[in-house]
């Protein structure tokens, strides 16, 4: 059995809430470095930096691990909710 880390995060899956994400990030001129920070950090790569240089998330496949909520909880610039009931991670155990 593979140790990978993709390939267990592969296991999972992920029930999308279309239209209706459970995190936004916040209009921004530019964002914090901590914002920034995300596009890698985030165990999912739900961030990404577009060509404005402003950082946008696709939260599909997003782990609900909290990491962006906690690194940007001083700059405001990311609202943060679970999921609506039945839809989000579906984690794979064993
Ligand atoms: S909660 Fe975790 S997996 Fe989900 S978007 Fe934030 S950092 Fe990524």
């Amino acid at each position: 059995m593979s140790n990978r880390i993709e390939e267990k995060l592969y296991q999972n899956r992920y029930m999308v809430d279309a239209g209706r994400p459970h995190i936004k990030v916040r209009e921004h001129a530019v964002p914090s470095e901590a914002l920034k920070s995300l596009v890698t950090t985030c165990p999912a790569g739900c961030y990404s930096e577009n060509e404005q240089g402003k950082v946008e998330i696709v939260a599909d496949g997003c782990m609900e691990c909290g990491t962006c909520r906690v690194v940007c909880a001083e700059t405001g610039e990311i609202e943060w909710n679970y999921p609506r009931g039945g839809y989000g991670v579906l984690f794979k155990f064993g």
